[in-house]
Formats: structure tokens, C-alpha cells, sequence
């Protein structure tokens, strides 16, 4: 149970004055709640700003800084304004100058011209505030936060905090509910090693909040002041905690041994049409090695795409076996459960094991089957999806629990939790993300990790080009020809239908263009289809009756097809470079050489060139993830807010490395001397828990 005082904070923003449900809305988005589920003052009192508005500086138009990225603020008359063409899906422009005689562009997307009109009167002076982009030596700001009468900016207090907002929600909106927030902020114990708070001089919890939140000078927001610490260190330091609460419980519970003769593995790999490489090699000898040993295992394996991880886990499973246990993989989806089952069946029963599938499909007597087979042991690897756990699935007597998360994080603490009654089996963990050793450590906490970071022989590289899609015509044109060549390609975009919102080609828009170049040669799949249909594109895409699948990011954890040999990845800058690299995972798995093309919409910000950048630069997934993290910090690394990445707020662990690292020693100390977190911090550190919503793990205290 929560602690009592800090209920109020769970309570809805629509308990602030200001917020009716339209701005609940915006912000249950903002917040990316889930569905149906309010955002909360919590979620307004953890969203920092990310930069002040400074009134005493604001810099002449002919003196802007040079980069882009900076959050200014400006005073410029209306030059002149712009409107696109009707139907164009060019941006509504607005030139701003000032005495200076420089000028710089407004830039909006899908604005209703008679509301930037007002909004923006010729001749008129404005104060404008927003982020500085510059593209094609011109400086631009899209979207600006501001565009103030010169008596409203007189109203504005002197340092105002700048707060990432969306769509019906402002930053000044933000502002004001946050401000509401912290009033209602509660009395909160202490959570902290108080030692460590004097030796760093950091603020309490509320003056860490009340400093941010209104800055008296602009580096009270930097990353590296003492509030901005606190907060940080209170983030990692719950998520380490948590992670520490699992590893105790997981490890304390005592694996067993689990030995067998080599006998089952050695006929696999007779059996295996390749040798494992070094990497396999070295990663299979650690797991057998944890399995035998009289702790349970807790271990990462990691690599790319196309890394060889099955193999790996499949080597485990029949270690397991000659133990005389039963193992269980786990996937994201029912697709994947099968793909593996497609894999993994043929080469177990040459063993002479058995493998099952069970997923929510498998329905009736079937299933009945299966549940009994399972039961008696007959089934020696089940392969389904996280409901094998949720649901009334008995095990004769489970030794290996596989969990492919591919590209979803998180899933193993729930496993963790999951089976703290019932089993102790070994539990390894396979991610297709290479991910920089931090943020392992924020994700992991220090679970053990192998790493196959060698690819299997022969194959051949990813050609990669960057194309403007100005000239989508050559790429459609040579897609036409390699399609009368025999190739497969996959066409991803980033949205399913077409929206105002984004300026991006829909998957179903493209479908359509795509049917008429190459009629009956094209399916669509994508998230919003069902499930069977979605497999059914996909199974025709794969045994070639359909030559190019037009997809939305489902395919990023979807389909295995060696065949495929060329991906176009249309409005590849909104994708990021995490996503990317997954995406183009998709292709160079077989003979053939691939290529991959990423097609831009201009204008490109400083980061998205950077991304594509590496991308045309390097293959290596680890690589990839180092430059990730320094390019986006943390914050949104690896793309996908649904990839249950813990999403930290105030920690940004590109910034805060040292931070973590402490983080970990102290959760670690703290579990070991205190388990249960019954003492004094212990009892303080259960609120920190419940405030960043990692009390998932608190069952394990009581658990024992
Ligand atoms: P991952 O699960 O890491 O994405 P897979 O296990 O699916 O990768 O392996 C990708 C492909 O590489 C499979 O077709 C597999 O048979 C093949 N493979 C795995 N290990 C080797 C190896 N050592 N040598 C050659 N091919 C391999
Ligand atoms: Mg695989």
C-alpha cells in the first residue's frame, strides 16, 4: 500500500484549478499515461523545464548563437508572411525583423493562416520566444513557445520556466498547474543517506522541486546543479533499488544445480549446419556455467539482430533438459513465439526433445493437450508469450525460463516477481538492443550480461543511402526494378493513416501509390490491423507471393524473411537512431547484398543529420547505441516511449553516469543491511519507491 501522504500527489490534475477535461487530456498524452488513466500532480511535479525564458537577454536578430537547439528569445517586427499553396503540405512561413536589419523565419506546420494573421499582424511588433533552428544558414523557429504583445511580456515574471509541452497544453499552462502542485505538496521524510546530502550540499526533496520549478537563475536548471542532482540521484537511486530488490529476492532464493552430461549439446551442434562463433562460444560456456552453479541465474544476453542469440538459448534449454528440467522461452508476441517455435522444433526433436507452443490462439481441446503434456514433462521447451505465466500453465518442473524481450525492457523484473512463489528457475534474458554499458546499469541494475558482439560469418554489409524525398520518384523507380529482379524489400513509415498532426507520408498513402507502380506485388501491414490479417501480409511477404510489404514499425519486431534484401525507411528523421538500426536489422540476413535507403523530409534538425549520419557511417549496434546517448540523452533513447524503458525525468544518464554508479552502490548497501526496509531510511526509502512508481518490487519486502 502507498504511504497515506503521498496520496494526494496520485490524485488527477483535473483536482487543479484551470484544468477541465481538455488539458486533462493533453496532458494524460503529454505524460504518455496509459490509456484511460488521468495524468497526476506527480507527473506535473517531475516534469522539469527544460530551459528559461531569460527577459534581461535577449540577443539581435544579426547575433543569434550559432547552434541549434538553444531556446531564445526575441523582439522582431512582421516583415512579411507566407502561406503554402492550397493542399500543399509545405509549412506556413512568417518572416520576423529587427533593427538590425536580420530577419528570421517562423515556421509552422498545418496553421490556419487567419490565426497566424492575428496572431502575427504585418508591422507589428512581437516577442517571440522558442527553439533556434538553423537550416540552410537561415535561422528559423518552428513552432515558436511564445508570440507576445509587448504588454503581455511585460507580464511574464523575469525568468520564466520553459516546460516541453504538446498540443492544447502550453508551457505557461504547465506552469500554472505545476505551481498549484507544489502547494499541495506533502510533508515527505527523508529518503536520503544524510551523509551524503551534507557532503554534496544538495537540497531537500521540496526545495530541489521549488528550485527548478522557479528558477531564480538559469543554471539552477543545469544539469549539474546541486537540485537538479537531487532529483536526478532520487530517480536512479529508486529504479537501482528496485532492481536491487529483485536481484536479492531472485538470487536469495537459491537455484539449484543444474548439471548434465554435455551429451544433448554436443549432438546439437553436430547437428547445427555452422560452428558458433568465439562470442557464441564464450556466452554459452557462462550460462552453463551459472546454471551449474547453486545460484540462480540471472543473465543478460545481448546482441544485434541477426547476433545468433537462438542458437544460444536453444544450447541452454538443452543443458536444461539433461538436468532433467523443463524449459520455457518467452516472446513479445505471438508472431514471435512462433518464428521461434519454427526455429527452435526442428532442431530439439533431432535431439530428441520436445518443444510445445502455447499461446492465446491455442484454444479448446488443443490446449488441453498441451496444458498435460506440459504437465507431465513430456514437453521439454514451451515457447509462448508472457500469458505462459499469467495463466494456468503447471510445469512438471521448470529449470530455464528464456525471456526475448527484443526490444521491450522490464519484462524480467515482473518475471522476477512472477514466479517468487513457485519456481527458482535460472532466468536468462535475450535483447536484441546493444545498449551502452550505462545504460545496462539503469536498466539491468548489475544483472550479469554476455554479449555477442561478433556476427556470423558471411555476411555482407548493409549498403546505406540518405535521399531526400524530393526524389522518392528514382527510389520508387529502382524499387521497380529490383522487384523485376526478384528482390523483397520492406517500405516502413512512421505512421498508419494520414493526420494533420505529422507532416509524413502514412503507410496506407504509400500502399497506394506503391499498388499502382507495382500492381498485386505489395501488401500493408501495420499496427492498427488484426492480428491474423497482419500475419497473414506477413506470410505472403515471406514466401515471396507479394514482393514489397509496405509496414509500419510492427515489422521492427516482426518478420524474419533472409530473402528480403533492400528496406526504404520513408521519413526516416522522425525515427530514432535506435529504431533505425533495429529497422535496417530487418534486411542482410541472407546471401544477397541489402541495401537500405532512408528517405528525409526537409528541413533536417542538427541531430537528425547527425543521426542519419551515423547511420550511412557504421553497422555496429553498439556503436550506434554510444552515439544514441550522446545525441539524445536518455531522456527518449531508443525511440519508442512503449518500449517500458524506464523513462527517467530528471536523470539524464548521459549527464549522470556518476550519479548512477552511486545509485547502485547505495541501493546495494541499503539491501544488504537492510532487506526488508524496515529501519528508519528503509521505511523513508518506501516513499521514494511508491513516488517514481517502482513499487512494483515492494512485494518482494514482505515476501521475504
Ligand atoms: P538473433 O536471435 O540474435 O537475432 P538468430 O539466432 O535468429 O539471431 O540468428 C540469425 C541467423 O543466423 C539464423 O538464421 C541462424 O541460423 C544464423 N546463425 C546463428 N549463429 C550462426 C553462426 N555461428 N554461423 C552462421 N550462422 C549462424
Ligand atoms: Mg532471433
Amino acid at each position: 500500500m502507498r504511504p497515506e501522504p503521498l496520496n494526494p500527489l496520485f490524485s488527477p490534475i483535473t483536482t487543479l484549478k484551470g484544468a477541465g477535461p481538455k488539458i486533462a487530456a493533453a496532458a494524460a498524452r503529454l505524460f504518455d499515461r496509459p490509456e484511460k488513466q488521468p495524468a497526476r500532480l506527480v507527473d506535473l511535479l517531475l516534469h522539469l523545464p527544460q530551459d528559461v525564458i531569460d527577459r534581461s537577454h535577449m540577443p539581435a536578430l544579426s547575433e543569434l548563437p550559432r547552434e541549434s537547439g538553444q531556446i531564445i528569445t526575441i523582439r522582431a517586427r512582421v516583415a512579411r508572411h507566407h502561406a503554402p499553396p492550397p493542399f500543399s503540405p509545405a509549412p506556413y512561413r512568417v518572416e520576423v525583423c529587427d533593427e538590425t536589419g536580420a530577419c528570421l523565419t517562423l515556421v509552422y506546420f498545418h496553421a490556419r493562416g487567419s490565426w497566424l494573421e492575428k496572431l502575427l499582424p504585418v508591422g507589428e511588433e512581437r516577442f517571440i520566444s522558442g527553439r533556434l533552428e538553423w537550416y540552410g544558414g537561415r535561422p528559423q523557429i518552428p513552432h515558436p513557445d511564445h508570440v507576445l504583445s509587448k504588454e503581455e511580456f511585460a507580464a511574464l515574471p523575469a525568468l520564466e520556466p520553459v516546460y516541453p509541452a504538446t498540443y492544447g497544453l502550453t508551457s505557461r499552462t504547465l506552469g500554472k498547474l505545476v505551481r498549484q502542485a507544489l502547494e499541495k505538496l506533502p510533508e515527505l521524510p527523508e529518503w536520503m543517506d544524510p551523509a551524503l546530502v551534507r557532503r554534496r550540499g544538495w537540497p531537500s526533496f521540496r526545495e530541489a522541486l521549488e528550485r527548478v520549478h522557479k528558477p531564480q537563475r538559469a543554471q539552477d536548471l543545469a544539469p549539474d546543479s546541486p537540485a537538479r542532482q537531487r532529483l536526478a540521484y532520487d530517480e536512479l537511486l529508486s529504479s537501482q533499488l528496485a532492481l536491487a530488490l529483485v536481484r536479492h529476492h531472485v538470487k536469495g532464493r537459491g537455484g539449484r544445480a543444474l548439471r548434465g552430461s554435455g551429451k544433448l549439446r554436443r549432438h546439437l551442434l553436430a547437428a547445427l549446419p555452422y560452428e558458433l562463433t568465439g562470442a557464441q562460444n564464450r556466452a554459452v560456456a557462462e550460462i552453463i556455467s551459472d546454471m551449474e552453479s547453486d545460484q540462480r541465474m540471472l543473465r543478460l544476453l545481448q546482441g544485434d539482430v541477426g547476433a545468433g542469440k537462438t542458437v544460444v538459448a536453444l544450447l541452454a534449454m538443452a543443458h536444461a533438459a539433461e538436468a532433467g528440467t523443463q524449459s520455457a522461452l518467452m516472446a513479445p508476441s505471438d508472431l514471435l513465439a512462433r518464428q521461434h517455435f519454427a526455429t527452435i522444433a526442428p532442431l530439439a526433436e533431432r535431439v530428441g526433445l520436445r518443444a510445445v507452443l502455447l499461446t492465446g490462439r491455442e484454444k479448446g481441446r488443443k490446449r488441453k493437450e498441451l496444458l498435460a503434456q506440459i504437465a507431465s514433462g513430456e514437453a521439454h521447451i514451451v515457447i509462448g508469450t508472457h500469458a505462459l505465466f499469467q495463466e494456468d500453465v503447471v510445469f512438471d518442473d521448470l529449470g530455464l525460463v528464456v525471456v526475448d524481450e527484443q526490444h521491450r525492457f522490464g519484462v524480467h523484473q515482473r518475471l522476477a516477481l512472477q514466479h517468487k512463489a513457485k519456481h527458482a528457475a535460472d532466468v536468462l534474458v535475450m535483447s536484441a538492443t546493444p545498449i551502452p554499458r550505462t545504460l545496462a546499469l539503469a536498466l539491468y541494475g548489475d544483472m550479469d550480461i554476455s554479449r555477442l558482439d561478433e556476427k556470423p560469418p558471411g555476411r555482407q554489409p548493409i549498403r546505406t543511402a540518405t535521399i531526400p524525398l524530393q526524389r522518392v520518384d528514382e527510389v520508387v523507380e529502382r524499387l521497380r526494378a529490383a522487384v523485376e529482379r526478384g528482390e523483397r524489400a520492406y517500405w516502413v513509415c512512421p505512421v498508419v493513416e494520414d493526420s494533420d498532426a505529422l507532416p509524413a507520408t502514412s503507410a496506407e498513402e504509400r500502399f497506394t501509390l506503391l499498388e499502382q507502380v507495382l500492381p498485386g506485388k505489395v501488401g500493408l501491414a501495420h499496427g492498427r490491423m488484426k492480428g491474423e490479417a497482419r500475419d497473414a501480409v506477413m506470410e505472403r511477404f515471406r514466401r515471396g507471393e507479394i514482393a514489397v510489404l509496405v509496414a509500419t514499425t510492427v515489422v521492427e519486431v516482426g518478420v524474419d524473411v533472409p530473402e528480403a534484401s533492400i528496406i526504404v525507411i520513408e521519413n526516416a528523421e522522425r525515427f530514432g537512431l535506435a529504431q533505425l538500426h533495429q529497422l535496417r536489422g530487418r534486411v542482410g540476413r541472407g546471401e544477397k547484398p541489402s541495401s537500405c535507403v532512408l528517405l528525409y523530409r526537409e528541413p533536417l534538425t542538427a541531430t537528425a543529420r547527425e543521426r542519419l549520419k551515423v547511420m550511412r557511417e557504421t553497422e555496429d549496434g553498439f556503436v550506434i547505441a554510444e552515439a544514441d546517448l550522446k545525441l539524445r540523452g536518455a531522456g527518449d533513447l531508443l525511440g519508442a516511449k512503449q518500449s517500458g524503458l524506464p523513462q527517467f525525468r530528471a536523470a539524464d544518464l548521459a549527464l549522470h553516469d556518476e550519479l548512477l554508479a552511486m545509485a547502485r552502490d547505495d541501493a546495494r548497501l541499503v539491501i544488504s543491511q537492510d532487506p526488508h526496509l524496515q529501519g528508519k531510511r528503509g521505511q523513508a526509502l518506501r516513499y521514494l519507491l511508491y513516488l517514481h512508481e517502482r513499487d512494483a518490487a515492494v512485494p518482494l519486502l514482505s515476501a521475504g
